[in-house]
């Protein structure tokens, strides 16, 4: 069965789809058969891997609330699949607000179809802890957390953490909380290495830091740019 991981900081910009499509560029270039769910109605995670989202017939919000899998083969990676999304999902929010039970389980019940079908399901989440969040957060193994190491929101993580705390709980998952992933690290900027030895150093999430970091680079940006991940447009940054 393949392992579901739901990439998630309601803060935006810390990067959450850039680490999303990466991550699964990396697995999938290493034969692992992996699917990105973009269950973000700015749809980044999408164009990042070359869709138009007013282009397509069918999206994650169909994912979600009908029988059809609007899944996608990435062309310039064997193994590398995505349910893309377009601004229709921010219509999910509504019609989920109005499901009287179970809407928190919504997303994980359509997963459960097709998870023996992929090693690797990564869920790239928009940047609020609303319905959609909650139901990536539900329907997900695990939890992976970018926080951007120029800017340290504590009260926001400290929220996140018991929100993924609560869903462990009450859905008996195990070992919940993948990690906690530093990225945009500039090890020249100060204020970079404040925040970073900070997060190590913070009860409430120190155990979670990851040893290793991401650094900032133009490089990422371009790939995005040129609708590729970094592992086939610059192998070797
Ligand atoms: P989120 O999904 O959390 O909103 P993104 O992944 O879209 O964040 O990243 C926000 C911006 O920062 C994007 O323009 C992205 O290209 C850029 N970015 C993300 N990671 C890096 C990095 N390691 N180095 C340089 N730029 C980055
Ligand atoms: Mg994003």
């Amino acid at each position: 069965m393949g392992k579901v991981i739901a990439v998630a900081n309601q803060k935006g910009g810390v990067g959450k789809t850039t680490t999303t499509v990466n991550i699964a560029g990396f697995l999938a270039l290493a034969r692992k058969k992996v699917l990105i769910i973009d269950f973000d109605p700015q749809a980044n995670a999408t164009t990042s891997l070359g869709l138009i989202p007013d282009n397509l017939t069918s999206s994650s919000i169909d994912f979600l609330f009908s029988e059809q899998l609007p899944i996608r083969n990435y062309s310039e990676l064997n193994g590398l699949y995505i349910i893309p999304s377009s601004l229709t999902l921010a219509e999910a929010e509504i019609k989920l607000f109005s499901t009287p039970i179970g809407r928190e389980q919504t997303l994980q019940k359509k997963i459960d179809k097709i998870k023996d079908g992929f090693d690797f399901i990564f869920i790239d989440c928009p940047p609020n802890l609303g319905p959609l969040t909650i139901n990536a957060l539900v329907g997900a193994d695990h939890l992976l957390i970018p926080v951007q190491t120029q800017y340290l929101p504590m009260d926001g993580l400290k929220t996140l953490i018991s929100v993924a705390k609560d869903v462990e709980a009450m859905y008996k998952k195990e070992r919940y909380i993948l990690g906690i992933l530093p990225t945009m690290y500039a090890k020249r900027e100060k204020a970079c290495q404040e925040i970073l030895e900070k997060m190590k150093n913070i009860d409430f999430i120190a155990g979670y830091v990851f040893e290793s970091i991401i650094r900032r680079s133009v490089s990422i940006q371009e790939a995005t740019m040129n609708k590729k991940p970094i592992c086939i447009f610059k192998a070797n940054s």
